[in-house]
């Protein structure tokens, strides 16, 4: 285990928000895990989970308490009646995965690609995109449980996913630490009909052939027109999540022309086209902009404090509720 001391919260988020964190624990064999638990807890300092910190939002007081970021790399294989379980250590980089897997001409997580982040944080909020989530294919995870001091499986079925939700950011925060996390997939490709925007660009672009390497290359290209790179621009990606309505209320809104998607997680009105429709789009507030590109999408052009962060989303929330009496609710997870 890596024990480093006072480090930047900002330079461990890509928000690149947040002051010192007394203690960043890198861990590198599971081993270290209990390792780490164990050294928080002879201080009486409380733990955080990170990964590559682009979920995450650092306060400007920082933590005084331990990170634990995940180090273990390794990806092992094995052959099951249709395919292939991929056992990924989490401290793998998620987009190294799908390239991998596309690579083997896997399909499942295709369109998971270029979703910035490590392979232990993947199943905490369910990611999700163009159609796939990783609750699709995902079928267990092995985990430290900080509780009860063990190393424990928890199978897809423990986890009670849903959209941008499990347990491990819901009844059971911050109780586990994920080790690793079991995949299984299949040789093929995905089939039609794809969401809209994906749809689009491959009609457009005469793209018939829907192998995963090619839908990858299509939701890469997607991603890099309208999404910041976090490398360059700092900011957490989607900052709000989109809007669920109970199916009695959707002729209302279909009535009065709201975009409404019907997909197998239920009835969702993208909360960037709210952000839009308030002309918010393009727009900075306090040193963080609305992307032009992806109105969902937060961008931390000048911000120094979480407050500045805190009074711009204020200020967005708000104007959206004024207008269509909804409260976007906030996805990235802050650490205190
Ligand atoms: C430009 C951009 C685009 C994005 N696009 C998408 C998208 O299309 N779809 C999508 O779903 N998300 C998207 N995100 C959000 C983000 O990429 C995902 O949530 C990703 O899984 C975060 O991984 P991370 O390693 O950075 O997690 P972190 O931000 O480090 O952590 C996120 C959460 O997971 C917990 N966690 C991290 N590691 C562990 C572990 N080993 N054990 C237990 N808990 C852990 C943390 O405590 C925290 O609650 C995007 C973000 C950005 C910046």
């Amino acid at each position: 285990m890596r024990v480093n001391e006072n480090i930047l919260i900002s330079s461990l988020t890509t928000m690149r928000l947040g002051g010192p964190a007394r203690y960043v624990l890198e861990v590198e064999q599971p081993s270290d895990v209990s390792d780490a638990y164990g050294f928080a807890e002879q201080f009486g300092l409380p733990t955080f989970a990170l990964g590559y910190g682009a979920n995450t939002i650092g306060h400007d007081e920082g933590f005084n308490g331990a990170i634990i970021i995940n180090r273990m790399h390794g990806i092992a294989e094995e052959p099951t009646e249709n395919g292939v379980k991929l056992k990924i250590m989490g401290g793998e980089y998620w987009d190294d995965v799908v390239e991998y897997a596309c690579n083997k001409g896997l399909t499942g997580i295709e369109a998971l690609s270029k979703i910035p982040g490590l392979a232990g944080a993947a199943p905490v909020q369910n990611i999700g995109a163009y159609g796939q989530e990783i609750a699709d294919t995902l079928t267990e995870i092995e985990v430290y449980d900080s509780v009860a001091h063990t190393f424990k499986t928890l199978g897809k079925a423990d986890l009670n996913f849903s959209y941008r939700k499990s347990i491990l950011n819901t009844t059971q925060k911050n109780r586990y630490f994920v080790i690793s996390i079991t995949l299984e997939l299949h040789p093929g490709e995905m089939t039609r009909p794809f969401y809209n925007s994906l749809e689009n660009y491959l009609s457009n672009h005469n793209i018939t052939d829907y192998s995963p390497k090619s839908i990858r290359a299509a939701v890469s290209a997607i991603r890099a027109e309208k999404l910041p790179d976090p490398l360059t621009t700092p900011s957490a990606g989607s900052f709000f999540k989109n809007v669920y309505i109970s199916d009695s209320d959707l002729e209302k809104y279909l009535e009065k022309n709201y975009p409404v998607h019907r997909g197998k997680d239920g009835n969702k009105i993208n909360s960037g086209w709210l952000i839009e429709q308030c002309g918010l789009a393009g727009k900075t507030f306090h040193g963080i902009k609305v992307s032009d590109k992806a109105a969902l999408v937060l961008i931390n052009e000048s911000a120094k404090s979480y407050n500045d962060l805190a009074a711009a989303r204020a200020e967005i929330v708000g104007k959206v509720y004024d207008k269509f009496g909804f409260w976007l609710e906030q996805e990235p997870v802050e650490i205190q």
